[in-house]
């Protein structure tokens, strides 16, 4: 018997941050095909899945724009006194990943996918590790949506080296789907200005993205400023590599005119709250917004918090009132639906997914529904303060390109018991790794 459709939301709360029509309650959501083919109230139609939408949320779906799949292995082993280990990512992070074997990066790799659809991410751009095959593999059993690159590197550890063509081999490998190839540069310390220039070239001969950390501590400006008597931006701006296909990640230390600049070039910045505030810096995203730079969201990885945008989300609120707003009496910096933007459309607008983003007739089907029916949701009376209550412990359904990946609380496309068991057996041993990388380092 053929259905006119694959799954039939009944009854549903939708939030729409970028939509005039922002909250429409009790209403019914078809899709088909991948896609959301219908949006209104009291539809009768044969679905091969009906979800009852009452008590929920629909949100679309949320993106991770900035990720190291492969550091989850060190979540809790980073404490704030490890972090003073400066510059940590040169000193701890990139041995870590440089001596990371197989079977590891496979586990690490289900391990963050699982992670990510518990908390209700649809999508995320990994900003490059030992083993992007391994991880385009876990993410398509996965059913999630992501971007896979190799850590770019051509000075530092020689077992580490990663070249702009071995790259290319991995984007010319993964050109469309769910899982796609793109280039990265893991910062400009660690490239040479041949790698930089091919690394653009590369990006905009094949039209895909690059990954990039930019902007994100005082000795990056520093170097940058001694290499080519430039700051960063200024220097990649100048050289005319910069446009909508680059993502950059942290920005936490820009000028004035960089901020200017990254608008005119229409480069994407990817925020992450926690390491942003606690590790970096308050970047000046009220600012970038402001310029009409699309600032998404990202976690920065599972070593330091579990993966949970709306935890990044209320402490970007908090941290960003705090430090531009409350002192002025300005309570309108960052607003809850300003964040909800962030780690949804802009999300999507930075990985290059087209038509995602936003819950609409004709866009993919990607969308998270949050369970409302919790103490600590009763009541909730402007929907769009969900981040300041909810945590992704609250998502219930999790739905990308049309299809149900996780049900009331339960992964149907990983395997989540064995997961948890295969992490658990590795942990002491890469414990052991982690001792004696941190006894070696500075
Ligand atoms: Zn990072």
């Amino acid at each position: 018997m053929s259905r006119e459709a694959d799954i039939l939301i009944k009854n549903i709360t939708i939030l729409r941050p970028d939509q005039a029509s922002e909250i429409l309650r009790d209403t019914d959501i078809v899709i088909a095909d991948g896609k959301i083919v219908k949006i209104r109230t009291n539809i009768n139609i044969d679905a091969k899945q009906e979800l009852n939408g009452r008590g929920k949320i629909a949100l679309p779906g949320l993106i991770d724009a900035h990720t190291h799949v492969f550091q989850i292995f060190l979540r809790g082993a980073l404490t704030m006194h490890e972090l003073q280990r400066h510059p940590i990512w040169l000193n701890v992070l990139i041995p870590f990943e440089a001596e990371m074997g197989k079977e590891e990066a496979e586990i690490s790799a289900k391990l963050a996918c699982l992670n990510m659809i518990k908390k209700g991410i649809t999508a995320f751009s990994d900003a490059g590790g030992p083993y992007p095959e391994i991880l385009a593999e876990i993410v398509s059993k996965s059913g999630l949506k992501a971007t896979v690159t190799h850590s770019t590197i051509d000075t530092g550890i020689s077992s580490y080296l990663r070249s702009a063509e071995l790259n290319r081999e991995l984007v010319h490998k993964y050109r469309a789907g769910r899982v796609r190839g793109w280039y990265s540069l893991r910062q400009i310390m660690t490239s040479t200005d041949e790698l930089i220039e091919k690394t653009f070239k590369y990006a905009e001969e094949d039209s895909v993205g690059i990954h990039m950390h930019l902007s994100e501590e005082p000795i990056e400006i520093q170097h940058s400023l001694s290499r080519w008597g430039k700051r960063p931006v200024e220097f990649l701006y100048n050289k005319g590599y910069l446009n909508h296909h680059v993502v950059a990640a942290h920005c936490a230390f820009l000028s004035k005119e960089e901020v200017k600049m990254l608008s005119k070039s229409n480069v994407k910045v990817v925020h992450c709250p926690t390491i942003n505030m606690m590790y970096m810096n308050f970047p000046r995203v009220p600012e970038l917004l402001a310029e009409g730079v699309k600032v998404a969201l990202g976690s920065d990885g599972g070593s330091y918090r579990s993966l949970d945008l709306f935890t990044e989300m209320n402490i970007m609120i908090t941290g960003m009132t705090g430090y531009y707003g409350s002192p002025f009496l300005d309570f309108n910096v960052i607003t809850p639906k300003d964040a909800l933007l962030m780690a949804t459309r802009n999300g999507a607008e930075a990985l290059m997914l087209e038509k995602s983003g936003t819950i609409k007739e004709g866009y993919s089907a990607d969308i998270t529904i949050i369970n409302t029916h919790k103490s600590h949701l009763i009541p909730l009376h402007d929907p769009f303060t969900l981040p300041f209550f909810a945590s992704g412990d609250d998502v219930s359904e999790v739905i990308v390109d049309g299809k149900l990946i996780m049900k009331n609380g339960a992964v149907l496309t990983l395997d989540e018991e064995k997961i948890l068991t295969e992490a658990l057996e590795i942990t002491p041993i890469v414990q052991g790794r982690i001792k004696r990388i941190l006894s070696k380092a500075k």
